[in-house]
């Protein structure tokens, strides 16, 4: 192993300890921040997703709203109880758990989620205002990865970012923070139709698989010394794997995310950072 480990378990604790202050400064002016979770049916990742998500609120005194629905739950009342919520002033974030078992609009319920609370940054509004480079929640996932990046003091300005995978969730909205005039780098968003997909990643100084692809990214892809982010999480017979192949890659790579400890505790980290941002604008 040569290169870096970018251990984000690590960058999660002090993404933590750095809100303990900010919720002690809010419970004493009597605001105790309140996080609601909206889990859908059964799927078991989704459950130890969200499990994970109420144990960390818990563990920093963010206030644990949790609802679990039946998977046959109708669209009317999911988006009803995303209606109380939005109006219960003892919530500040709404996570609504996706994706939704087969037969809910999971679009249509994120719409539905006020945009004040939307503590995920998935709303329509809140991605149009990160298109503007206005404030406002950003997305988990991308926002932990810059945090881990920043964190190891990696320079994005004026680097090339390859980031394969253009979900909403992930992709697309890396690519434009990673393009903004605050991080200067020079983004190619790739995906199943980009050309001569190794060539083109190996142009890059950071590289960001968010694809779903267990070990999709090998040695022979990556430049001599570049930044590795891996974001994928794929069950396999051997366990949880990335979409980097990290035991080959990381003898090239110059800094790599782990899987697991790398993106996953950042993305959750960061819904916590939003709810106490949340919480704090309404104080
Ligand atoms: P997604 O919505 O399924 O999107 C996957 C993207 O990868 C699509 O843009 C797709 O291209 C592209 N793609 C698929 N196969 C490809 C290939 N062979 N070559 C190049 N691009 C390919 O996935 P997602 O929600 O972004 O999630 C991606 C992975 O990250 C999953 O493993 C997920 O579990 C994980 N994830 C982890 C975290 C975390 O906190 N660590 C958070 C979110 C997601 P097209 O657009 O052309 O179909």
């Amino acid at each position: 192993m040569y290169a870096t480990l970018l251990d984000g378990t690590e960058v999660a604790a002090a993404t933590k300890d750095a809100l303990r202050p900010r919720i002690e400064s809010l419970a004493a002016s009597g605001v105790a921040p309140g996080l609601a979770t909206i889990l859908v049916g059964d799927d078991p990742a989704s459950e130890v997703y969200v499990r994970n998500k109420r144990r960390t609120a818990s563990e920093l005194g963010i206030v644990d709203v949790h609802h679990h629905l039946a998977a046959d739950v109708t669209q009317g009342q999911l988006e009803d109880l995303i209606d109380r919520l939005n109006e219960d002033p003892a919530v500040h974030g709404i996570l609504l758990q996706l994706p939704l078992p087969a037969g809910l609009d999971g679009e249509a319920a994120v719409d539905r989620i006020d945009p004040a609370k939307d503590a995920d940054g998935l709303h329509p509004e809140n991605l149009g205002r990160l298109i503007l480079d206005r404030p406002g929640p950003t997305p988990c996932t991308p926002s932990g990865i810059l945090r881990i990046l920043d964190h190891y003091e990696i320079r994005t300005e004026g680097a090339h970012a390859v980031v394969v995978g253009r979900s909403f969730l992930v992709g697309r909205p890396l690519a434009v923070m990673l393009g903004s005039r605050s991080r200067n780098a020079t983004v190619t968003l790739a995906h199943s139709r980009t050309r001569d997909l190794p060539d083109l990643v190996r142009t890059a100084d950071i590289v960001v698989a968010a694809v779903g692809q267990p070990r999709l990214v090998t040695r022979d892809w990556v430049a001599d010394g570049a930044t590795v982010i891996d974001v994928g999480i794929n069950r396999t017979e051997d366990g949880l794997v990335g979409d980097v192949d990290f035991d080959s890659v990381s003898e090239r790579a110059g800094a790599i995310t782990p899987v697991p400890r790398g993106v996953g505790p950042m993305t959750i980290a960061m819904l916590m950072e939003n709810t106490v941002s949340i919480a704090e604008r309404r104080a």
